[in-house]
């Protein structure tokens, strides 16, 4: 019998072939990929993943792992459609089950949590800045239920929010496990403010782990209210995707 080859590094591009997609929200896909690093990845974890022209021309974007290690050699990525994105706008339109993508990972050292770091867990997302939270709250829910962990999430409408029914029924069937929605474009429009800062903090306790993902604005916005909590500023990691 042969020794299978040693995992290539994360610096190393390899060819992962689509498994599945499916539809989450009318602008986000999820996509599944086969990959041989699919049991090692981190919560919060990211790869690159690079597009080449027929010319030659390469176009290279980060892409926030939703999956945590779930022994199925995949893993799922949520990628949202932007208006003339040059590779969301290729995942929405072109990718197909089949096609090989190039990619590299899993990246990052700094936005990840395991259960070795422990709780409260506080995790602050904007739009698809859910997608590694989402990886975080999976993991959480597997091996480390007992952890108390809010999530606050913004959103401009339910419809734009990804993962919407399972948050919702983890929030019901966890216990120890809370969601904060804010629709900042429908209903009782609210941005994240001090009130929901507040909220989630006084049901939780003092989080040892906080972690923001979402747009610049986003993550700035939400940073500054973290910090005029009282949060201190090494207890929390922020990523953010740009916009
Ligand atoms: C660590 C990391 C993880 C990420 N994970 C995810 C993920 O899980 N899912 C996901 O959908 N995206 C994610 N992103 C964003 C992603 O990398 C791309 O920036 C995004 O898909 C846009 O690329 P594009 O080529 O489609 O758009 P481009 O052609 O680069 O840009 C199109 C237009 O969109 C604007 N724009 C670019 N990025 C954003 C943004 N994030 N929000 C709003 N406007 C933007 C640009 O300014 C430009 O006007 C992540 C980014 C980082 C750094």
């Amino acid at each position: 019998m042969t020794e299978p080859p040693p995992p290539l590094p994360w610096t190393a591009w390899r060819e992962a072939t689509i498994t599945a997609v499916a539809p989450i929200t009318p602008r986000v896909k999820s996509f599944r990929l086969a990959v041989d690093f699919a049991d090692s990845v981190r919560a919060g974890q990211h790869v690159d993943v690079r597009l080449t022209a027929e010319d030659g021309y390469q176009a290279q974007r980060s892409y926030s792992i939703a999956s945590a290690p779930d022994g199925s050699g995949t893993i799922e990525l949520m990628i949202e459609a932007l208006p003339g994105g040059e590779v969301s706008g290729f995942f929405a339109e072109v990718a197909a089950v089949g096609d090989a993508i190039e990619l590299r990972g899993p990246i990052g050292g700094a936005f990840v949590w395991g259960p070795e770091d422990g709780g409260p867990l506080l995790l602050v997302g904007g739009g698809s800045g859910i997608v590694p939270l989402l990886a975080m709250l999976r993991l959480r829910a597997r091996v480390a239920p007992e952890i108390p962990c809010r999530l606050i999430y913004a959103v401009r409408t339910r419809a734009e929010a990804i993962a919407l029914a399972e948050l919702e029924a983890r929030a019901r069937d966890e216990p120890g496990f809370g969601l904060s929605l804010l629709t900042t474009r429908e209903g009782a429009a609210r941005r994240i403010d001090a009130d929901a800062v507040a909220g989630a903090l006084a049901g939780l306790g003092d989080p040892a782990r906080v972690f923001v993902c979402g747009s610049n604005p986003f993550v700035a916005a939400a940073s500054e209210l973290l910090l005029a909590a009282g949060i201190a500023p090494a207890r929390i990691r922020t990523e953010r995707f740009g916009g």
